[in-house]
């Protein structure tokens, strides 16, 4: 294995949740693995903890909980050597000051901004201000990048004003999933699957995201942003890119998100009466010991505030003339499950076919394929039934198998940008989500419809698709 590059990493927001729950395990397990430079470092940011050994003894606290059986004590003690903590308070300008040092670094530096979008602009002016935005310098953004197309332009319009877009790693920690990374070699790899890949062969396709978790104590956040743009304008959409793109010419980073861009730029756009038909939106009520969203900490008792979203896609390329693609997300669902589903046409007259073929793609809980064939029915006599082929995808694979981030930080190392969002991609995301959020704005809206908690969510996303005479996968 080649020797990795090295690195200074600068994390702000180095003592808040995600930090310390995603991201320094992630740099953890790559250290302990031998995938980090001897050399790299990393600058901890943050104003809570006032030197280096406070910071470490939380984190030490912390990364045990979250690392559990990964914890060693003595290869944590290695990976901590790499650690220093900066106390710097990033709306006070001139504190930027003691940065300056590393500008004078060759070494590949990376600005990861784990904070709220709201300081990425002053944070990207500082760092240009003390000579952090050379070429050799990469700057992570977190999401949620903006909360509508509008903001999302600012925010993106002021990081460019100092950095270049080979410079920007904007994370969707979904594109660090290696079972969603798997569809680009199954589709295109195998022509199998790419000859039938299409409106000629598939009915429907149904990607879902189901959390049982509520909203605990991120109310005042999840009131005030709602499951669209926690989860459809990102996660969803780009799980429905990597199954519905055409194929990138190469593996190049620009050559996979010019097709991602292609195929978000062919979404139907909706009007907003098309919304009330190919939208729906649902709120999860008490049911089976738990709270009603409305009776949680921090919401608004009046809240109109979607915790659950089913729509119906259409994209408007050869390929997928009238397929309808149907995203589907929410809190509080009956089971914790994120997968696609392709479901293939079927001849009702053939004599073979008891079902029609189908593939599900399993993100979570497990990393699986499944695909249901029809095969003899044991006995005398030809009959056929339905029998799945599964494959894990995680043994297959025969390697250690990374958590999102962790991978995600590694190709950020490597400066690779395949597995993050472009600026373009993300605002003909947006461009989709616009009439959506529009709509729902509108006093005149229809309410989100009330959904028992533990259920699949708002009985008008059955309604969705019955009308095409299609099934949500858990009911077949
Ligand atoms: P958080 O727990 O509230 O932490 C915020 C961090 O920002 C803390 O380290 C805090 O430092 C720092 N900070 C705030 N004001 C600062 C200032 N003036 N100067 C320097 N540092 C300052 O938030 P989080 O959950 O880690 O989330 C960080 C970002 O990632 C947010 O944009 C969030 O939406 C996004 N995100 C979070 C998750 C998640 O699971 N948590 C998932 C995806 C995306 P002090 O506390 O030391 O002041």
């Amino acid at each position: 294995m080649s020797t990795p590059n090295n690195f200074h990493l600068l994390l702000f927001g180095a003592t808040g949740d995600l930090a310390q729950r995603k991201l320094f395990p992630a740099l953890y397990r790559a250290h302990a693995h031998d995938l980090l430079h001897p050399q790299a470092r990393i600058t901890a940011i943050g104003r809570s903890e006032p030197d280096t050994a406070a910071f470490l003894a939380t984190l030490q606290q912390q990364a045990q909980n979250h690392l559990a059986d990964d914890f060693n004590l003595q290869t944590w003690q290695t990976f901590c050597q790499r650690i220093d903590y900066l106390m710097l308070d990033v709306s006070q300008s001139q504190q930027f000051d003691v940065l300056a040092t590393f500008a004078q670094s060759s070494d590949t530096v990376i600005a990861y901004l784990s904070t709220a979008p709201r300081f990425f602009a002053d944070i990207c002016q500082q760092l240009a201000r003390v000579g952090l935005n050379t070429p050799n310098v990469r700057v992570v953004l977190e999401k949620p990048l903006g909360n509508d197309l509008d903001s999302s332009r600012h925010i993106n319009a002021a990081v460019g004003e100092y950095f270049s877009e080979n410079q920007i790693y904007r994370i969707d920690h979904y594109l660090g999933k290696e079972a969603l990374q798997n569809l680009l070699p199954l589709r295109f790899g195998n022509p199998l699957f790419e000859s039938v890949w299409n409106k000629d062969f598939i009915q429907s396709v149904q990607i879902t995201v189901a959390e049982t978790l509520g909203v605990g104590t991120r109310g005042a956040f999840y009131d005030r942003t709602g499951a669209l743009r926690d989860m459809v304008q990102n996660h969803l959409l780009q799980m429905l890119c990597y199954t519905a793109m055409e194929r990138p010419t190469s593996t190049h980073s620009d050559d996979i998100r010019n097709e991602k861009l292609k195929l978000l730029e062919s979404l139907r756009i909706y009007t907003p009466a098309e919304v009330d038909t190919h939208a729906v939106r649902g709120q999860y009520t008490a049911a089976q010991g738990m709270n009603a969203y409305l009776d949680e900490a921090d919401i608004a008792p009046d809240s109109r505030t979607e915790t659950f979203v089913a729509a119906e896609l259409y994209i408007d390329n050869p390929r997928w003339t009238g397929v309808p693609f149907y995203l589907r997300t929410g809190k509080r669902m009956a089971q914790k499950q994120a997968h696609i589903v392709i479901n293939f046409k079927t001849d009702p007259h053939n004599p073979f076919a008891a079902v029609a073929n189908r593939l599900t793609i399993s993100l979570q809980p497990d990393e699986t394929l499944t695909l249901r064939l029809n095969t003899k029915r044991t006995g005398s006599g030809m009959q056929s039934a339905p029998a799945d082929m599964v494959l894990d995808l995680a043994a297959a694979a025969n390697g250690r198998r990374m958590e999102a981030y962790e991978l995600l930080l590694l190709e950020i190392i490597a400066g690779r940008l395949g597995l993050f969002n472009r600026r373009d991609e993300l605002e003909a995301a947006w461009h989709w989500v616009m009439p959506l959020l529009e709509r729902w704005q509108d006093p005149s809206a229809p309410a989100p419809q009330g959904y028992p908690a533990g259920s699949w969510g708002a009985a008008a996303a059955q309604t969705l698709l019955a009308r095409n005479g299609d099934t949500w996968a858990e009911n077949t």
